[in-house]
C-alpha cells in the first residue's frame, strides 16, 4: 500500500478543544440537569452588522444579473477591498502598506498554517509559549518539528510567556530563522508595546530572521498598543502581518483574512539567489487559490464603511464589557489574573494543575473554560476564559465563581 506523510502520525492524538468538549459532553450526561455555562469558546456570539449584511446582500443580487455576474476573481482579492483595508488599517494610522502588498485570503489559519510551504525545511522555528496550536502543528506537518514527546518538539524553539516575565518573551538564545508572535496574544490576553517589540524586529534583522505577525485581536485593543508591527521602525524589511475579520467583525463563519507581505522581504533560495517573498506567495495563490469570494468580499470592504466601524466597534465592546467582568470577578475571588484589556481572553494562574482546575470547575460552578496545558508547556498552571459568551452568561458565571 501507498505510504502517507509520517508527520501525521507524530502530531498529539486529540485536539485541545475536542477533548474539553468530550469532557463536558461526559459531564452532561451524568448530570443531564446541569446548567453549564461555557467560557471556553474561542468563538464570536454575536450577529454580524447590519451594514456588513447589507453589503453581502446586495453582492448575491449582483451575482443573479447577466452585468453584474462575477466569475473568478483576482488570487489576491479585489481591488475595492484590498484598498479599503490600506485606507482602514494602515495608511489611516499613518502605516504605510501597499495595496500590492497585501492578500486577501479565506481567513488568518489559512495563512498562518500556510506561509510556512515558502521556507526551506530545515529552518528553525520559534514560537512564544503557550501558543496558538496553528503555527506549532503546521510546520510539525512539514516535518520541521522532529518528534514529539507528549510536552515538547524536539526541534522547536519555545519562548516562555508567565506571569515571572510579565508575558515579555525573551528572545531565542540560539540562532532561529522564523518567530510567530500573537499580539494581543491568544490565549493569555496580553500583548506588547512598541518598545518590547522592538528587539524582535532588531533580532530578526541581525540574524536575518522572519517574523510573523498575527495580529487577530488587534480590534480588541485598548491600551496604546501597537496595532500592526510596521508601527515598529524597519519591521517592513522584516515581518509579515496577518489579520483576520473573525474577531473583528464576527466573521469566523463568513470567513475573510488578509496577510501583509511588504515587497522588501527576501530569503535566500537554494541556489543562494534572493527572492522575495511577495512574489513567491503571489506564484503560490495562484497554483493554489482561486481567490474569496465576492460576496463575502463586499461585505468585508463594508467593515470599514462608517457604520460598519462604529458596528463592528460595538460588538468589540460588549465583548470587552464581558471581559471587564470576568477579570473583576476573578480578582475579587482572589485569582491572579492577566489579559481581558487588550484581548478577549482572561489567563488565570490556577491553584493546581490546569486539568484539576478544568475538571473542578465544571464539577462545582459547572463553567467551562480551557486548561492553560493545552496551549504549550509554560501554559500549565494556568486557565482561558473567555469573553465570547453572552453578558447574561457571563455575569451568572462570575455570581457562580463568587460564592
Ligand atoms: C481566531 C484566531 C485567528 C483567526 O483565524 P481565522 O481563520 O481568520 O478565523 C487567527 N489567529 C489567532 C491566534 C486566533 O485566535
Amino acid at each position: 500500500m501507498f505510504h502517507i506523510n509520517a508527520n501525521y502520525r507524530k502530531l498529539p492524538g486529540s485536539y485541545l478543544f475536542a477533548e474539553v468538549s468530550r469532557r463536558v459532553g461526559e459531564y452532561q450526561q451524568q448530570n443531564p440537569l446541569a446548567d453549564v455555562i461555557r467560557l471556553g469558546i474561542g468563538d464570536a456570539t454575536q450577529p454580524i452588522a447590519p451594514a456588513v449584511l447589507e453589503a453581502m446582500h446586495k453582492a448575491v443580487d449582483e451575482m443573479g444579473k447577466l452585468d453584474t455576474f462575477r466569475g473568478y476573481g483576482p488570487y489576491e482579492g479585489y481591488d475595492f477591498l484590498l484598498k479599503a483595508i490600506q485606507q482602514g488599517d494602515y495608511l489611516c494610522y499613518g502605516i504605510d502598506v501597499g495595496m500590492d502588498e497585501i492578500f486577501a485570503s479565506d481567513g488568518a489559519k489559512t495563512d498562518t498554517s500556510s506561509i510556512q510551504e515558502l521556507f526551506a525545511p530545515d529552518v528553525k522555528i520559534a514560537v512564544t509559549d503557550p501558543v496558538y496550536p496553528v503555527y506549532v502543528d503546521s510546520n510539525a506537518l512539514s516535518g520541521r518539528l522532529g518528534e514529539y514527546d507528549g510536552q515538547r518538539w524536539q526541534n522547536l524553539v519555545y519562548l516562555p510567556c508567565n506571569a515571572e516575565n510579565g508575558f515579555v518573551p525573551e528572545l531565542p538564545k540560539e540562532k532561529v530563522d522564523v518567530i510567530y508572535l500573537c499580539l494581543p496574544n491568544n490565549p493569555t490576553g496580553t500583548t506588547l508595546t512598541i518598545e518590547q517589540l522592538k528587539p524582535f524586529v532588531e533580532y530578526a534583522k541581525e540574524n536575518g530572521a522572519l517574523i510573523i505577525f498575527d495580529a487577530a485581536y488587534k480590534a480588541y485593543i485598548h491600551s496604546g498598543a501597537p496595532k500592526s508591527i510596521y508601527q515598529v521602525p524597519g519591521a517592513k524589511e522584516v515581518a509579515i502581518e496577518c489579520c483576520s475579520f473573525s474577531k473583528t467583525a464576527g466573521f469566523t463563519g463568513v470567513r475573510c483574512g488578509y496577510m501583509v507581505i511588504p515587497r522588501e522581504l527576501t530569503g535566500l533560495d537554494d541556489l543562494g539567489n534572493p527572492q522575495k517573498l511577495n512574489a513567491l506567495w503571489r506564484r503560490r495563490i495562484a497554483t493554489k487559490y482561486n481567490g474569496l469570494n465576492y460576496i463575502v468580499q463586499r461585505g468585508a470592504e463594508a467593515v470599514y464603511s462608517p457604520e460598519g466601524r462604529r458596528q463592528c466597534h460595538e460588538t468589540v465592546e460588549y465583548y470587552m464589557n464581558n471581559a471587564r467582568l470576568i477579570r473583576e470577578g476573578l480578582q475579587k475571588a482572589g485569582y491572579e489574573c492577566f489579559g481581558g484589556v487588550d484581548a478577549p481572553y482572561i489567563w488565570l494562574k490556577t491553584p493546581t494543575d490546569s486539568w484539576s482546575f478544568f475538571t473542578e470547575l465544571l464539577n462545582t460552578k459547572q463553567i467551562v473554560g480551557t486548561p492553560g496545558a493545552g496551549f504549550g508547556p509554560s501554559g500549565e498552571g494556568y486557565f482561558r476564559l473567555t469573553a465570547f459568551g453572552t453578558l447574561e452568561n457571563t455575569k451568572r458565571a462570575m455570581e457562580r465563581i463568587a460564592k
